[in-house]
């Protein structure tokens, strides 16, 4: 698949790179899909075209019988719970928080957070992910943004802000002042941090979680333009909780708190009344589609149909390794393109939307819309070389609607070949650059084993 590597070269930077021979599924503004050549100078898309000439170019890669496509941006996943795989079947969202997650997330020390985070990233680099909106736990998230500066991954991240609710492990307890203060120092330490690759959003876990001053305090930065990330009307017993508490829906009480707004990201939106959905459209507020999740947890299926017809912007996210138990968009595709069949009809979200929501959709989920989600010149090279000569693709007519329709139903996460993220290689023909896989697995398997025993479930 490689053609005139530089092997002494592991990093990038300022070099030209062509990838060439490929189906490029830009999701420009024409959706262009067809037989064009990319070119990257350092970190960026310089040229998406016909046959580009390779004179000047220090590499070169053959993507013959592949799709070159922007790579993939998860909405809405937690790094830290990546360790908890396999660990929280069959539960509920509050009992599944109650009886695994939380005590779980309390007995995360800086190694295990860093192992965890680092499972995370090889699974979502090896899918063809290069950003992510990311949830923390409560406490040690400077290690989740250290790891990613170390992988090289483009990650907007925020530390989880609960100062309220039943059963919370005294750990993880924190007051309204303690989750705003260290919310700011992270954000002053992390945003804009590792060349523009790191960013910061305030993160309160969910509104039975988060008393109002916290909410307020958040609402007072989203206000003053910072980015916020939260669940929303996940569950039927959560949107219970919230409306005993203050006599709304979950959607209109982050309305009334000031907390809807073109920065904000809601993960899930499952039980979403009209006039909800209304406000999610006025104010510009994303959401984060889970299906994966909402369907292990039996949460129910978002409307995503309805959302659309709206004009919500709507992500697709895996949402945590112990709710779904992968962390792979190809999944989260295919059962966004599936589930609205049930209520709507077989042509009721086309292919080409679902791969938007993965890819531009998530992109506005993280406001960087303008710099990812696309391969156009001037954008961040921010992309997946994926392999489209599988027996499982197989057979694949040369219409662009072909293509997308076989990315969103047929390909998979082991597909992918080679990923880039602002023009460094994150993944090459198949095999992580920045990780040691092996040695990762090991890791993750001895302090998972810590984690448990600590959180006294071992
Ligand atoms: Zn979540």
């Amino acid at each position: 698949m490689l053609v005139g590597v530089d092997e002494r070269r592991k990093v990038v930077a300022e070099v030209e790179l062509i990838i060439r021979g490929g189906v490029a599924v830009t999701m420009d503004a024409q959706r262009r899909v067809g037989a064009l050549d990319v070119r990257v100078v350092g970190r960026r898309i310089a040229q998406v075209g016909e046959h580009l000439s390779t004179r000047g170019a220090a590499r070169i890669i053959d993507a013959r019988g592949c799709a070159v496509l922007p790579g993939l941006i998860h909405s809405h996943v937690h790094l830290c719970q990546v360790l908890f795989r396999n660990f929280a079947e069959d539960r509920a969202l509050l009992d599944w928080l109650k009886e695994r997650i939380w005590p779980l997330e309390a007995a995360h020390d800086e190694t295990t957070l860093r192992t965890s985070t680092r499972l995370g990233l090889a699974e979502l680099i090896r899918s063809g992910s290069t950003a992510a909106l990311d949830m923390g736990t409560v406490r040690h998230h400077d290690q989740v943004f250290e790891v990613a500066r170390e992988v090289g991954f483009r990650l907007q991240s925020g530390k989880a802000m609960m100062d309220g609710g039943d059963g919370v492990p005294e750990p993880l307890r924190e007051t309204a002042a303690e989750a705003l203060s260290e919310s700011d120092r992270l954000e002053r330490s992390w945003q804009g941090a590792a060349e523009g690759l790191l960013s910061y959003a305030y993160a309160p876990r969910f509104v039975p979680s988060c008393s109002p001053e916290l909410l307020g305090g958040v609402a007072e930065r989203v206000a003053a333009g910072k980015r916020l990330h939260t669940h929303a009307s996940e569950s039927g017993e959560e949107i219970a909780l919230i409306r005993r508490a203050t006599g709304l829906s979950n959607v209109a009480y982050l309305a009334r708190l000031g907390l809807l707004s073109p920065r904000t990201t809601l993960a899930h939106g499952v039980h979403l009344e009209a006039d909800e959905v209304g406000l999610l459209a006025q104010s510009g507020t994303s959401v984060a589609h889970c299906p994966s999740a909402n369907l292990k947890l039996a949460s129910g299926v978002a409307d995503t149909v309805a959302l659309v017809a709206r004009g919500v912007n709507v992500g697709l996210g895996a949402d945590g390794a112990p709710c779904n138990n992968n962390l792979d968009l190809w999944r989260e595709m295919k059962l966004a393109a599936l589930l609205p069949k049930l209520e709507h009809g077989p042509a009721a979200l086309a292919a080409a939307k679902v791969l938007e929501m993965a890819t531009l959709g998530g992109a506005r989920a993280l406001g960087l819309e303008h710099e990812i989600g696309s391969l156009e010149p001037g954008k961040q090279a921010d992309l997946a070389v994926v392999d489209l000569q599988m027996p499982h693709v197989q057979p694949l007519g040369p219409a662009s609607e072909d293509v997308v329709t076989a990315l969103v139903y047929a390909s998979q996460a082991s597909d992918v070949r080679h990923v880039f993220v602002a023009g460094r290689q994150l993944l090459r023909d198949g095999e992580l650059v920045m990780l040691d896989e092996s040695a990762l697995v090991a890791d993750a398997q001895r302090d998972a084993r810590a984690v448990r025993e600590r959180a006294g479930l071992g």
